[in-house]
């Protein structure tokens, strides 16, 4: 079995390649390390790795892990799952970064709850891209409203975008998902100049990350391509 330190390695090299094939800025593609149920010494080991970024699904599971790793000097925590408004209080103070706001009872629960004398909490908008029955994120025709309201609140950066696209559709398909997200992001940024940076695209994980860095991804979503399978929910 291939160590973090080694996976890290490769993951990282799949990047570079892939952001090289794209004709892209070298660097332009960050990794989120995606450390749902994994052990701290997990993420202390891809930490010492020169990992910087951790991406959590689950609020009480993360603080754990938050404070357990709080000696870890410039260590950056993702919010990635779905969220429940009464979660809002902790996550505006805990993490740095939150990947899946999708609806602005939310955005402005965590405007309002954040810390003003920390930077501003960096949010991207989840969207629902293959309209799936069963998932979260907002739907496309939706984006407008929000990222105008969203915008204006002072305590949050709007930085771009996330999708989960449905695995299992064939792989025209799943590229397809990845360049709308993008095409939705550059036509935001366009009708929105002031609404924030408007610079990310979070998408593509362990089994389609070339993909969605060829579509522009600028973070990757990684978890077991790092760490291993994940045991099965109960
Ligand atoms: C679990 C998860 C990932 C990582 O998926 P892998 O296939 O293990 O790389 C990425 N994004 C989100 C939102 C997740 O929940």
């Amino acid at each position: 079995m291939s160590s973090i330190a080694d996976n890290i390695g490769s993951v990282t090299r799949r990047i570079q390649k892939a952001t090289l094939q794209a004709g892209r800025e070298p660097g332009s593609v960050h990794l989120l390390a995606v450390s749902k149920t994994r052990p701290p010494e997990d993420l202390r080991e891809a930490f010492a790795s020169g990992q910087r970024a951790f991406g959590e699904n689950y609020l009480q599971e993360a603080l754990e892990k938050i404070e357990a790793l709080a000696d870890l000097d410039g260590i950056q925590w993702h919010f990635i799952g779905p969220i429940q408004s009464n979660k809002t209080r902790q996550i505006a103070s805990a993490f740095a970064w939150v990947h899946s706001v999708d609806r602005l009872k939310i955005a402005r629960r965590l405007d309002e709850q954040r810390d003003p004398a920390l930077a501003p909490l960096n949010i991207c908008l989840q969207v629902n891209i293959n309209e799936e029955a069963s998932k979260s994120g907002c739907r496309i025709a939706e984006l407008p409203e929000l990222v105008a309201a969203i915008g204006e609140l002072p305590n949050l950066t709007l930085r771009g975008l996330m999708a989960i696209p449905d695995p299992d559709q064939p792989e025209g398909d799943l590229r397809a998902s990845f360049r709308k997200l993008a095409n939705t992001l550059k036509q935001l940024k366009t009708d929105h100049p002031d609404a924030g940076p408007l610079d990310t695209l979070s998408m593509g994980m362990s089994g389609d990350l070339e993909m969605a860095i060829a579509e522009g991804a600028t973070w990757v979503r990684v978890g077991t391509a790092l760490f291993g399978k994940r045991p099965a929910k109960s």
